[in-house]
């Protein structure tokens, strides 16, 4: 508050660590130092007119929620500044979308918040300016391709790393997209799809080109946006996906027996046990024969290779970090990566994303009854992404602060798509 405060004399070193008096130094810009009732340091500035116009808007929607406007005890801001939103998730939407260059978001990531431009410098210290200027050096440094053979620090690999991941997932999910949407032109015609209803294994496949399409479109967006969580909790509806093409695949019995009753309405009902549908249970509506439609994680690992088991756990522990609503499980909500020192956890959900999307193609050209060209195809597309995937996967594995078991598991998967042999034609 302006009673409590008392300006520094001109004759004080001033605060901003410049080594000149106050008054030739920051007593000379747009804001003053001071001290307020307890003797503290206190930085006055005048409010910018945007910052006015937001508190203004932010009383008119107090009143509008709560029926009252806000008291002193209340928070200015308290409705547009997020206390979890970090000077990190900022620093690395700014890095993402190219906004400015890197080293002026790392200077402004590392000084905890300044940003000089034209219109401001007349508000930061001097001391501060010369702060912001070594922090851009500092990055330069960092940032250097070491030609002496050491190791390379954490800003250039993270630097690098999210550059080399980032293109490989822009270009690998469009191409996925891309190619469901061609296997829903092989399978289906235009219309189809308005009163759509699953009764063969290739139907089922339809439905899942036409749904993991919707999600990895949802997918991209959500990388763009910065929301790993999100992505996560897609993700998962590709893996089940996958499992469940698989299975049809592997086994003629289980589309019969476990999806097609699901879905069809005209020949089969859910079972009614003390008023409540039992849906795991459906009766043929002919013979009355009840029979479990249950699908059980074991019977969908059944057929499942080992690398798919290991992937299923892990996946699982990696993707509940981030979408559990236990506090136990859910630890990527206590953590905010910092864009300097840890990949982009958005681009690594999606690169998860990207792998089980190949995995889902792989398993759709396998079910009984698709175009006898579409396991040729799904093999050649799958090989040319195997080793720009491959070598993202090594760049998420070797960051040794960061561990987690899933890269190494998921390398396996693609690295086993450049190794698949040609389909022989039958
Ligand atoms: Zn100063």
């Amino acid at each position: 508050m302006t009673a409590e405060f008392v300006e520094l004399s001109r004759d004080e070193r001033c605060p901003c660590r410049s080594g000149r008096k106050y008054g030739r130094c920051c007593g000379q810009k747009a804001f003053s130092f001071g001290r307020n009732a307890a003797g503290e340091l206190v930085k006055q500035t005048k409010l910018v007119p945007e910052a006015a116009e937001i508190i203004r808007a932010e009383r008119d929607r107090y009143t509008a929620y709560y029926g009252r406007p806000p008291s002193k005890e209340d928070l200015l801001f308290a409705f547009s500044l997020n206390p979890a939103d970090s000077i990190y998730s900022l620093a690395r939407d700014l890095l993402k979308h190219d906004v400015l260059p890197p080293d002026i978001i790392y200077a402004y990531c590392r000084s905890d918040g300044l940003m000089p431009v034209e219109g401001n410098l007349d508000v930061i210290s001097d001391g501060d300016l010369a702060e912001f200027t070594d922090l851009r050096n500092e990055y330069d440094e960092l940032a250097e391709t070491p030609d002496d053979g050491s190791h390379p620090t954490a800003v250039w690999f993270v630097t690098n790393g999210n550059g080399y991941i980032g293109q490989v997932i822009q270009e690998v999910l469009p191409a996925v997209r891309m190619v469901l949407s061609d296997f829903l032109a092989r399978h289906s015609e235009q219309g189809d799809f308005v009163d759509f209803q699953i009764k063969t294994p290739v139907d089922y496949a339809n439905f899942s080109a036409h749904k993991s399409m919707k999600t990895i479109r949802t997918i991209e967006k959500l990388c763009e946006h910065s929301m790993p969580e999100a992505i996560y909790a897609l993700t998962r509806g590709l893996l089940e996906n996958y499992l469940y093409l698989n299975t049809i695949a592997n086994d003629p019995t289980f589309f019969e027996q476990k999806v097609a009753p699901r879905a069809d309405r005209a020949n089969f009902a859910f079972a009614v046990k003390d008023g409540r549908i039992d849906y795991n249970r459906v009766i043929h509506q002919a013979t009355g024969a009840e029979q479990s439609i249950w699908v059980t994680n074991r019977a969908l690992l059944k057929h499942a290779t080992a690398t798919d088991r290991d992937l299923f756990d892990l996946f699982y522990q990696t993707a509940c970090q981030f979408v559990h609503v236990d506090v136990l499980s859910a630890r990527a909500y206590f953590h905010e990566a910092d864009p300097f020192d840890e990949l982009d956890p958005s681009s690594l959900a999606t690169l998860v994303a990207a792998v089980l999307s190949g995995q889902l193609i792989s398993a759709l050209s396998r079910i009984p009854g698709v175009d006898a060209r579409m396991p040729a195809d799904a093999v050649h597309f799958l090989r040319k992404l195997s080793d720009p995937m491959s070598i993202s996967l090594q760049l998420a594995s070797s960051d040794p602060e960061h561990k987690n078991e899933v890269w190494a598991v998921l390398k396996r998967v693609v690295d086993s798509w450049g190794l698949e042999s040609e389909v022989v034609d039958t």
